[in-house]
């Protein structure tokens, strides 16, 4: 007899709830890692997120070798794996963290169907946040749908308990089931190395953050994303850290949890705006410039080096993220989807809840967004916060004072933007 603890985003044997209650359970533990079918068969056979999971699977598979166990690796469709997994053995329980997207849910939902059914015991953690789903609400119970009043009270609930507790797992390493499977090699998945790869992240900045965070050509802020997304790193250890080091750093934890909240609780918004009101907006959606926008070509300096650092390395700085947004949806009247969608598989900590969040935000249709009548201006943008041009000249070798000819010119695409939308709105 067994129990299984099943890896997904959470990449890491340290400080993680899921695992650490599996390894108390009264068997062996079994770790698995299954590459879900579902999800790999829509990606190019080098996509970088592949690579780094399998990078950090064998981390992990390192560290429990040194201890006599290893990781087990599947690849198939999630439920023929763990029918798979049944046959084989006397599961008694299964551990795993919870994942709050939508497909995530329906997929857990059909495992733990499939369990119970053997009697196996599944029990679902919460890891990936400090506050879930319905932990944070007004006093109505309602969600909030506005940042500032959820921060404050997550702040609240947050401080009345501080520090969270951190999960102490190696104590209870002895709980790994003895074992030596094959380690899948990223070719006998399907995938081959990329050329671009995740930074490590690197905290040692943070005491300024709130000063430099917005300055692209500053190396100032965490690189953190990636590693949050795919749970190389503990939420909890980085908030009680933060939480002592930089309030600023520690509200941009909180922004995350916002938008998780917002998806779990208005699912919607994946593809839909938040605000019905924006449904009436007659995007131009020419592909044309569409096209211009992805390639970093509009003779927008800010705007282009953006888009180039996301197609050379699979990042973009916050502030230049903000200005290619608005860019794309005020300028071009291009709907936000498109945008996301394109980040979405650029992004190597592309994270559906934060993504389409502050894509809503850009484009005005999103809760506690940008009012629609905020019109960036790319070149007001690089005088604040690129003056010297360091952050545009990295990305734009060619770039000097004449650099290209701007695509469509700003006060045209400014009172067009704000005529469209109020004309939507209004509709
Ligand atoms: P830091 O500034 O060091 O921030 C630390 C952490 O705080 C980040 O790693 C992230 O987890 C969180 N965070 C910071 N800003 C935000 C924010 N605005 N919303 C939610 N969480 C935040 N972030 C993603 O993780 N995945 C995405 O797919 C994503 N898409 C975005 C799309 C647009 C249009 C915009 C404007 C922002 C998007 N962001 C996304 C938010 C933000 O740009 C990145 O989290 C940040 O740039 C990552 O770099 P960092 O880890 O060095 O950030």
């Amino acid at each position: 007899a067994v129990t299984f603890f099943w890896l997904r985003r959470d990449l890491r044997l340290e400080d993680n709830v899921g695992l650490f209650q599996a390894l108390q359970s009264d068997f062996p533990v079994v770790p698995l890692f299954i590459f879900d079918d579902a999800i790999l068969d829509s990606l190019p056979s080098d996509d970088a997120r592949v690579g780094f999971i399998h990078d950090s699977l064998a981390k992990i598979n390192t560290e429990l070798q040194e201890i006599g166990s290893s990781l087990l690796i599947k690849k198939g469709k999630t439920a023929a794996v763990w029918q798979e997994i049944i046959n084989e053995y006397d599961v008694k329980e299964v551990f795993y963290n919870k994942d709050y997207e939508p497909y995530a849910i329906a997929r857990d939902t059909a495992i733990r169907e499939l369990l119970e059914t053997k009697n196996t015991i599944v029990n679902s953690c919460k890891d990936q946040v400090i506050f879930e789903a319905l932990e944070i609400t007004k006093a109505d119970g309602l969600p909030y749908t506005v940042y500032t009043p959820y921060k404050n009270k997550w702040l609240e609930k947050y401080n009345s308990n501080a520090p969270v507790t951190e999960f102490d797992c190696a104590a209870h390493f002895s709980s790994f089931y003895k074992s030596s499977f094959e380690f899948l090699s990223l070719t006998q998945i399907g995938f081959v190395e990329s050329t671009i790869k995740v930074k490590p992240h690197n905290l040692t900045k943070i005491a300024n953050y709130h000063e430099t965070r917005d300055f692209p050509a500053i190396d100032s802020t965490s690189y953190l994303s990636p590693h949050l997304r795919f749970g190389t790193v503990s939420v909890r250890k980085l908030v009680n850290w933060a939480a002592k080091k930089n309030a600023v750093f520690l509200s941009e934890l909180i922004w995350r949890e916002f938008f998780m909240q917002i998806l779990y609780n208005f699912p919607k918004v994946m593809t839909h705006n938040f605000k019905p009101a924006y449904d009436g907006i007659e995007w131009r959606n020419n592909e044309e410039e569409f096209k211009r926008w992805c390639t970093g070509t509009t003779g927008y300096p800010m705007v282009d080096a953006g888009m180039r650092q996301l197609n050379e390395t699979g990042y973009m700085h916050n502030r230049v993220r903000m200005v290619v947004a608005s860019f794309l949806c005020k300028h071009l009247l291009i709907q936000w989807q498109w945008g996301e969608a394109y980040f979405a598989e650029k992004l190597l900590d592309y994270e559906l809840s934060a993504n389409v969040g502050n894509w809503q935000w850009a484009a005005g249709t999103g809760c506690d967004a940008a009012p629609y009548f905020r019109v960036f201006n790319p070149e007001i943008q690089l005088k604040k916060f690129d003056e010297k041009g360091i952050y545009i000249r990295q990305w734009i070798p060619e770039f000097d004072l004449g650099y290209g000819q701007p695509m469509v010119e700003h006060a045209m695409a400014r009172d067009r933007a704000i005529a469209t939308y109020k004309a939507g709105i209004l509709k």
